[in-house]
């Protein structure tokens, strides 16, 4: 009885291959790689592409196990269970690439499953050997389609490993397409019937083992690039820090968008902030650089970067047109650290503060972090000489002001009475 089931596939003279040792041994591969990636899950519960990727493996390695042993153990078991696994591996490698891109899951990926599922439950579709073997190959065909179409189309510029991954899953579905489509001509009644069935093995195997090298390859690009943005950014508040603010500034500077041909520059410094850690304590001081922080990066958006350059001083980079956009983007900044409350949750529950800013602007050809942040820096002491809570234009030939000291102290009465603060227009600049 399990003598009809052993079959053997010729590689050339003299060397054949059992196809039962052969699954055993895939299966045996799959299920220790499961356990590895487990392992390396339990020391970072967050890394949840490697749990997928790990049950995934498991999944795949006991269904490859289970028609492996067809004969060995009932039919329903070996037959349905084991292909539903086997999909179901696939699927949660898919599944596995959605984290990688921090994305959710989504049912889609179930279709595959479903339809063997549903064809399995036909007489037409489960009685013969070629009948399965159609609907199996079409459905895993179409796992490793979106397996590789994941790879290519959730990261918005797929960078090598995730290309050459992309065309091993091409590779692999195309295999298991022409087996699907070989299966009606040839009407197998066994796997060694299938045409060709040696090189369907080989390329499987490739695929599997091209298919480890460049998942290990995307796990270490993964590594390095949390490295580098631990690197390049301040634990506290999690925006960039000097350095990385200092990365970005090349970059913009060599990326100007159409239409913004000027650099700002505009750097920050909390107003009386020693004040706040001494009377509220440093926690409340951290508390207050964090909103600060969440506010500047909501009011620049899109439109510029922001960083940490220092203790309690920030800086914000801005593609901007013209002084006036460079003015209305700082002073919103400041203005929302004005309007915000701050909940601190210590002996004071709620602190306001107030933010200095100093801004240089530069035309995106010449533009040198150096010497901006020098006359930026002279723009920020202007800011503090002329009663902080000010924003301070310094274009290198003159030094303006923004707003009088009296229209800045409406606008905190204004603040404190909780109306609304409406921006200063560009035409109302005094020096
Ligand atoms: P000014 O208006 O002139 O800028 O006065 P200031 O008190 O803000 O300036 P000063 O340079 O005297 O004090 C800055 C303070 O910022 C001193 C330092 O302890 C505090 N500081 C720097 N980094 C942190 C931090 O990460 N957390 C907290 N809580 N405080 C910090
Ligand atoms: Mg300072
Ligand atoms: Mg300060």
């Amino acid at each position: 009885m399990i003598a009809t089931y052993v079959t053997q596939v010729r590689f050339s003279q003299g060397l054949y291959l059992d196809i039962k040792t052969a699954m055993l041994l895939w299966a045996v591969e799959s299920l220790t790689l499961s356990v590895l990636l487990l392992a390396m899950w339990w020391h970072d519960r967050g890394l949840k592409v490697v749990l997928a990727w790990a049950l995934g493996f498991a999944a795949h390695g006991f269904g490859i196990a289970l028609v492996g042993a067809r004969g060995l153990v009932p039919d329903i078991l070996s037959i349905i269970v084991g292909n539903q696994l086997i999909l179901l591996g696939i699927i949660s490698w898919c599944a596995g690439m959605r984290f990688y891109d921090g994305k959710k899951l989504h049912a889609v990926f179930l279709v595959p499953l479903i339809i063997w599922v549903l064809a399995m439950q036909w007489h037409l579709f489960n009685a013969q050997f070629w009948t399965r073997v159609l609907v199996f190959q079409l459905c895993s065909a179409l796992c490793y389609f979106m397996l590789g179409y994941l790879m290519v189309r959730g990261a918005p510029q797929p960078r090598g490993p995730r290309r050459i991954f992309a065309a091993v899953c091409g590779l692999q579905a195309a295999a298991m397409l022409a087996t699907a489509l070989a299966s009606p001509i040839v009407r197998p009644q066994r796997f060694a019937d299938l045409p060709y069935f040696t090189l369907y093995l080989m390329i499987g195997i490739f695929c599997l083992v091209s298919g480890i090298m460049l998942g290990a390859r995307l796990l270490m690009v993964r590594g390095e690039e949390r490295l580098r943005q631990l690197v390049i950014s301040d634990p506290l508040t999690g925006v960039l820090n000097r350095r990385g603010f200092l990365e970005r500034f090349e970059t913009m500077r060599r990326h100007p968008p159409a239409g913004k041909l000027m650099l700002a520059l505009a750097v920050f410094d909390l107003d009386h902030f020693k004040d706040i850690n001494d009377r509220f304590g440093h926690t409340c001081g951290d508390t207050v650089l964090v909103t600060f922080c969440r506010a500047a990066q909501q009011c620049i958006g899109t439109r510029g970067t922001f960083g940490r350059i220092g203790g309690e001083e920030f800086a914000g980079l801005l593609h901007v047109a013209s002084a006036e956009e460079a003015v209305q983007i700082t002073e919103s900044v400041r203005l929302a650290l004005m309007r915000q409350a701050i909940e601190t949750g210590g002996i004071e529950p709620v602190v306001t503060a107030t933010v200095s800013a100093g801004i240089m602007l530069a035309p995106v050809m010449s533009a040198g972090i150096d010497h901006m942040l020098s006359v930026a820096d002279r723009a920020l002491y202007a800011a503090k000489s002329a009663g902080r809570n000010a924003t301070v234009l310094d274009d290198g030939m003159t030094i303006t002001v923004i707003g009088t000291r009296e229209t800045r102290q409406q606008q905190a009465t204004a603040v404190d009475a909780g109306q609304t603060v409406t921006l200063f227009p560009p035409q109302t600049l005094s020096a």
